[in-house]
């Protein structure tokens, strides 16, 4: 994006009138720099040498912000890559499961004692780097996976719920890059459903991906139900083009050596109807 707010410098600057600032005073201002979209975080990126004007970036933008868009814009090649590693060193999002109804809070403990250890070394330079650490929910995850093609290459770290570590590019995987022949570990898996069929013996539904040879999901009555609940649906055709996100392992299917995904858990399995990105 061009512009960026300094809380400190009580302004707007555009990134050249900020590029042109005497040094010392720009890494003094570069830590309060925020979003004049949505009031996030924001960061300075100078000119590159490949030639990439100058610009600013924020770590993430709110939902539905203005500027988001512009992140990255008129930019060379390679400097989208570029934008990922400053997101990747900064950002530490903590994976939460799925809630349809409850509110969900950031975290912000380590957040505060973070922020009060580095105003202590704000002018230190432009080296100095800010941390935000924020809870991302199943739901608002699979948003940005579909909505966002930077996101999902994304070095950001993934704090999962056993406290492990990982990053959102290694531990998001498109499932139809899988191949259903071989199993494969827990990981969020997530798509598109190109079709449905119900079963009509066992209760339940298949949804399945466009991709031939990739794996399906087996829902089961419950998991069925519970998914249609949630979406406000009585049609379990109206879950055809759906994005969905699993956080398991793949089941294997004993009649066929075949695996296929077999949420069980309605906190680790969500859809997003086709409707709602519609605008995509
Ligand atoms: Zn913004």
């Amino acid at each position: 994006m061009y512009e960026a707010r300094s809380t400190t410098a009580g302004r707007v600057f555009s990134a050249e009138q900020f590029e042109a600032l005497d040094p010392a005073l720009r890494s003094h201002h570069r830590e309060s720099l925020t979003c004049t979209g949505c009031g996030a975080p924001a960061y300075f990126i100078r000119t590159a040498r490949n030639g990439r004007a100058a610009c600013f970036g924020a770590r993430p933008h709110g939902d539905d912000c203005e500027m988001a868009s512009t992140d990255g814009e008129g930019s060379a090649p390679g400097s989208l890559e570029e934008a990922d590693t400053i997101v990747a060193t900064d950002s530490v999002f903590v994976l939460q499961p799925s809630r349809s109804r409850a509110i969900t809070h950031v975290t912000e403990g380590e957040d505060e004692s973070s922020r009060s250890h580095r105003s202590g070394r704000r002018h230190t330079g432009p080296e100095t780097e800010r941390t935000t650490r924020k809870s991302l929910a199943l739901n608002k995850l699979l948003r940005r996976l579909v909505r966002e093609p930077k996101f999902r290459r994304s070095k950001a770290t993934l704090v999962m719920p056993d406290n492990t570590s990982t990053t959102i590019r290694k531990f998001c995987v498109p499932a139809s890059t899988v191949d259903a022949s071989k199993a494969l570990p827990r990981r969020l898996y997530w798509d598109y459903v190109s079709y449905v069929h119900e079963d009509t013996v066992r209760g339940g539904a298949w949804l399945n991906l466009s991709k031939r040879g990739a794996p399906g999901i087996r829902l089961n009555e419950g998991m069925l139900a519970s998914v249609k609940a949630a979406k406000k649906i009585t049609d379990t055709g109206d879950l055809t083009g759906c994005s969905f996100l699993y956080y398991g392992a793949l089941t294997r299917k004993t009649t066929t050596d075949k695996y296929y995904f077999a949420p069980q858990d309605p906190q680790w399995f969500i859809v997003r109807l086709k409707k709602q990105d519609a605008d995509r």
